[in-house]
C-alpha cells in the first residue's frame, strides 16, 4: 500500500435526518481537506432518512464528483451504515466521522499526516470529555465499558467513531462475517498498530442525538453477547455457589427429621421457591440472548440494503 502525499483518503459519513444541515457540512469537511491539500472522496450513507436529507445527498453528488452517496433501503442503524460506507470506499485510508459535526473535522489533516508518516494502520479519536451528556448518560456509558472491558479484554474507554482506518484494517473488518456489528468493537478486535488522539466532543450543529435509551441499552447487550462469554459462565459459577448452599442446607434438613423435630412450616419453603425460580429464569434469559444471537446471526441475511445509488 502506498502512503503519500496523493493516497487517495476515503471520508464515510453516516446521515440519518440530518437534512437541516448536511449540506453546510460535507463543505465544512470538504474545505479542511481541501486546505490541507488531501485527495479525498466523500462516501455519504443515507440511513433511511424520513427527512429531505437524500434529496440533498443526490444534489451534492450531481454537482461534486468527489462525493458517492448512497442510500439503505430503511433505516438499519449507524453500525450498519458504517459497513455500507465501508464497503463503498475506495481509497487507501478511510476516515469515519458523524455527519452531525460532533467529532471536529480539523483533525482529519493530523489524522492523515500520522498515517503517512508514522507506521501505524488506525488512528483513534478518543473523547477527551464527553461534552455536553448529561452525568447520568456519563455514568452509564463508564459503567458498560468497564464491565466490556473486564468480560472482553477490550478497552472502548472514551472510544468513539471517529478513526482513520488503513485500507487493511478495512479489509480485515470486511472479512469478519457476523451481521450484527458494532463497529467499535470490530474495530478494536482486529487490533493493528494503533495510536490514539484525544479531541473535545462538539455540540451537535443542529437537532438533537438519535439515539434513545432503549437503542443503546440494545447497543451494549449486542455487544456484550457478541464479545464475551462470561455471562454465561457466571451462570456456572452461581449454580455452584447454590448447589453448596444446597447442601449444607439438605444436611441440616435431614439431622432435623431424623431427630424428630417437625419443619418450621412454609415460609422457608416458598422464600426457596421463589428465588431459585427466579434465578432460574434469570439465566434462562442469559441463555436466549445468546440463542437469539445465534438465530439472527444464522438466517445470515444481509447488514443493509441499499436502495439508491448516486456517483
Ligand atoms: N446515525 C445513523 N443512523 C441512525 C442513527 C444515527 O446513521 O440510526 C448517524 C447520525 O446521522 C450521525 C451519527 O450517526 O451522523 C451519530 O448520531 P447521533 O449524533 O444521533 O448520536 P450521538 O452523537 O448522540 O452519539
Ligand atoms: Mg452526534
Amino acid at each position: 500500500m502506498v502512503r503519500n502525499e496523493n493516497s487517495l483518503i476515503s471520508i464515510v459519513m453516516p446521515v440519518y435526518n440530518e437534512g437541516k444541515h448536511i449540506a453546510s457540512s460535507v463543505e465544512t469537511v470538504e474545505n479542511i481537506l481541501k486546505n490541507a491539500k488531501i485527495n479525498y472522496e466523500f462516501v455519504l450513507v443515507d440511513d433511511g432518512s424520513k427527512d429531505d436529507s437524500w434529496e440533498i445527498l443526490s444534489g451534492l453528488s450531481d454537482k461534486n464528483h468527489a462525493v458517492r452517496s448512497v442510500r439503505l433501503s430503511r433505516n438499519f442503524g449507524k453500525e450498519a451504515a458504517l459497513c455500507a460506507g465501508l464497503d463503498e470506499t475506495k481509497g487507501e485510508a478511510v476516515v469515519v466521522l458523524d455527519s452531525d459535526l460532533q467529532h471536529p473535522p480539523e483533525l482529519i489533516p493530523e489524522f492523515v499526516r500520522i498515517w503517512r508518516e508514522e507506521d501505524v494502520d488506525v488512528v483513534e479519536g478518543v473523547k477527551s470529555d464527553r461534552g455536553t451528556e448529561n452525568r447520568f448518560y456519563r455514568g452509564m456509558a463508564k459503567l458498560f465499558y468497564g464491565v466490556l472491558l473486564k468480560l472482553t479484554g477490550i478497552d472502548l474507554r472514551n472510544a468513539s467513531d471517529f478513526k482513520l482506518l488503513d485500507r487493511n484494517v478495512v479489509t480485515a473488518m470486511q472479512e469478519m462475517p457476523e451481521k450484527i456489528t458494532f463497529f467499535r468493537g470490530m474495530s478494536a478486535w482486529v487490533g493493528f498498530e494503533r495510536r490514539k488522539v484525544p479531541f473535545e466532543v462538539h455540540d451537535r450543529v443542529e437537532g438533537t442525538s438519535k439515539w434513545t435509551f432503549g437503542r443503546l441499552v440494545g447497543l451494549a447487550v449486542t455487544s456484550i453477547t457478541s464479545y464475551a462469554s462470561a455471562p454465561l459462565k457466571l451462570i456456572i459459577c452461581l449454580g455452584l455457589l447454590m448447589f453448596a448452599f444446597s447442601v449444607v442446607l439438605g444436611i441440616q434438613t435431614l439431622v432435623r427429621y431424623f431427630m424428630g423435630a417437625s419443619m418450621e412450616g412454609f415460609t422457608t419453603v416458598i422464600l426457596l421457591i421463589l428465588f431459585i425460580g427466579s434465578a432460574i429464569m434469570i439465566c434462562l434469559g442469559i441463555i436466549g440472548l445468546y440463542l437469539e444471537r445465534i438465530y439472527h446471526e444464522i438466517k445470515g441475511r444481509p447488514r443493509y440494503i441499499i436502495s439508491r445509488r448516486k456517483n
